[in-house]
């Protein structure tokens, strides 16, 4: 069976829910091959195996985490050359974050390849793997494949189950060598976010996300309070965010974060298109909002036609009294 190189997400060894979802995809493709960088690459071997990998490659140098992506554009293309060499490669998966995309684009342009960015699905066919992307503020499903070298695919994070498959997992050491032409941008300094202990939006299972119905920052701790007895991250829209009442990073939308979670809540939010954009990909939608014409309503699987500031806060005590 022909491999499948999977680009691993990691965090000193933790390795991010997209990744195990990417290997759910990638079984259905091939055998799962790991790639994993930087610090802490050797310690995801287990968890990868659990989920499917039959092998993992590991490399950890300084320049990983020294410069902006190239390096690892360099492992990965080590990474084809290796299992192309010895086989036969069915496909390039990474996760569709801002760096698995761009090192997806560098890595299909140095190896002659064409590539998919943000699919929302992968399935095998005759003549190469057949990715699903959902475009045009979703108004259109579209199904593509690469006609022109290894294919190189990113995934969006929520797009496919995490499935335990226990698999050999064995680890090889990958011989990289970092070009001088990829230590053109080198990283000074690193501040850390300051942590709110809730999942990041664009990977949470749920979000919950207020509008201008909020009506002010004061307020927000309503929403707040909802997505963590969910374990939900926070989004909001661009009228909230640009009133100041929660921060940009955290808006949901067409000039904003993508979000395809399991479950939607919206609050307060009209459901403009450039809103839907966003995510119209979530897989259950549930809107509260006091007026029952309001947009939102048309692509929602439940609707609450209420004050937010009732309905939010009951909904926060039925969640806490059903978990006990
Ligand atoms: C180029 C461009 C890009 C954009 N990008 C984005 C983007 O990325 N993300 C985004 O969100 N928007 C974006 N917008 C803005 C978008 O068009 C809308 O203006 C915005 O989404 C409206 O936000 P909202 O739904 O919170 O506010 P509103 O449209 O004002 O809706 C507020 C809703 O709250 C309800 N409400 C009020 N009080 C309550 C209450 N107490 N209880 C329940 N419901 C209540 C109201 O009935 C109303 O439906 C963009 C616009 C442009 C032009």
């Amino acid at each position: 069976m022909a491999e499948v190189l999977v680009y691993v997400d990691h965090v000193d060894g933790s390795v991010r829910k997209p990744t195990l979802e990417l290997l759910t995809l990638a079984r259905r493709i091939g055998d799962p091959v790991a790639v994993s960088l930087g610090n802490g690459a050797a310690d995801t071997a287990a968890t990868l195996a659990e989920h499917g990998a039959v092998k993992v490659l590991t490399a950890d140098a300084a320049e990983f985490a020294d410069y902006l992506v190239a390096p690892k554009v360099d492992a990965l293309q080590a990474a084809v050359e290796s299992v192309s060499a010895a086989g036969s490669l069915a496909a390039v998966l990474l996760p569709s974050s801002a760096e698995g995309k761009e090192i997806g684009a560098r890595l299909a342009i140095r190896i002659g390849s064409g590539i998919i960015t943000d699919a929302v699905d992968l399935e095998a066919g005759d003549e190469g793997p057949v990715a699903t992307q959902s475009v045009f503020a979703a108004s259109y499903t579209t199904k593509s494949r690469i006609t022109k070298g290894t294919p190189v695919i990113t995934v969006k994070p929520n797009s496919a189950p995490v499935e335990p498959a226990a698999a050999a997992g064995a680890v090889e050491e990958l011989a990289v060598t970092v070009a001088d032409s990829s230590k053109g941008t080198k990283v000074v300094s690193r501040t850390p976010r300051e942590s709110t202990g809730r999942p990041d939006l664009t990977e949470a299972a749920i979000v919950v996300s207020g509008g201008r119905g909020v009506n002010g920052a004061e307020n927000f701790p309503v929403i707040e309070a909802l997505a963590d007895s969910l374990g939900a991250a926070v989004g909001a829209s661009r009228a909230a965010v640009d009133a100041g009442w929660y921060p940009h990073t955290n808006q949901v939308g067409q000039t904003g974060k993508s979000v395809s979670p399991q479950l939607y809540i919206a609050a307060g939010i009209s459901g403009a298109i450039q809103h839907r954009a966003g995510m119209q990909t979530s897989k259950t939608i549930v809107a509260i909002n006091k007026d029952e014409e309001a947009p939102i309503f048309e692509l929602v699987d439940y609707g609450v036609v209420g004050d937010l500031f009732n309905v939010v806060p009951a909904l926060t005590d039925e969640v806490k009294t059903r978990k006990g």
